[in-house]
């Protein structure tokens, strides 16, 4: 098992956000978040990524305890690579400024090897060419491919994926898409928020339903999807297709 988050919980204020939620991810596996806007997708997302505190639980990667105190957040970013929805690329910096920089900071691995495993990564999503071009010169979806391949450039364990398509334009969702099914097909283990039922279903090796900050359902998405057990997880499908 990669991932495994224990009875976290998450409180903002007086709003329960996680509630005693566990979800275990094994190496090689994706899962699909979904859920209604503000059922805490996001919020897993952040915490694994340690970009917000939990209250109560224990997550670990690869068995270590990254919500420990003592758990140093620079180092275990280094092995989670996570893309949001807004791509929010440098505009004033190249395709391949924009992902070397941060392997740069923070691995102070040599240059040139960062490079050459940059250019690598754009020509397998064909955009090699766009190396020296600004982030204004490409679409939407090219944008946010750079964006996923600048969390790849650390050579994370796991990859976290806000709603990445939510952004675009219907005709560019799917060249992301197909990069994401790329990723799965070389064994990424990812965990990817969506709304996209259609992709969760292709891609997801396992649906996990979100509901008030906790696991409703869970399973492949064949079952979660097409055949869902709880009243819940039925309406919210009723609701968005
Ligand atoms: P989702 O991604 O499923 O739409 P979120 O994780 O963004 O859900 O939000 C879950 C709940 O947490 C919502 O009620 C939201 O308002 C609240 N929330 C999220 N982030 C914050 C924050 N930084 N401060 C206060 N409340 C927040
Ligand atoms: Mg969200």
């Amino acid at each position: 098992m990669l991932l495994s988050c224990q009875n976290v919980r998450k409180t903002f204020g007086t709003n329960l956000v996680l509630d005693d939620l566990s979800l275990e991810v094994d190496e090689h596996e994706v899962v699909a978040l979904i859920g209604a806007s503000g059922s805490g997708k996001s919020t897993l997302l952040r915490c694994v990524n340690l970009l917000t505190g939990i209250d109560d639980g224990v997550i670990r990667l690869d068995g270590e305890d990254i919500t420990d105190p003592r758990a140093d957040p620079d180092l275990v970013r280094r092995r989670i690579g996570m893309v949001f929805q807004s791509y929010n690329l440098f505009p004033h910096m190249t395709v391949l400024r924009n992902v070397t920089l941060a392997p740069d900071k923070v691995h102070k691995r040599a240059a040139a090897e960062i490079r050459d495993q940059a250019m690598e990564w754009l020509s397998r999503v064909g955009l090699a060419d766009k190396a020296d071009s600004y982030p204004d010169r490409l679409s939407g979806g090219q944008q946010q491919r750079v964006a996923i391949v600048r969390a790849l450039v650390n050579n994370p364990r796991l990859l976290l994926l806000d709603e990445v398509t939510s952004a675009l334009d219907p005709e560019l969702v799917g060249e992301v898409l197909t990069m994401i099914r790329g990723l799965k097909d070389d064994g990424m283990t990812m965990v990817l928020a969506t709304h996209e039922m259609g992709f969760a279903r292709q891609v997801a090796d396992r649906v996990v339903f979100l509901d008030g900050g906790r696991i409703i359902e869970a399973g492949p998405p064949s079952q979660v999807l097409g055949d869902p057990v709880e009243p819940r997880t039925r309406q919210f499908l009723a609701r968005i297709i």
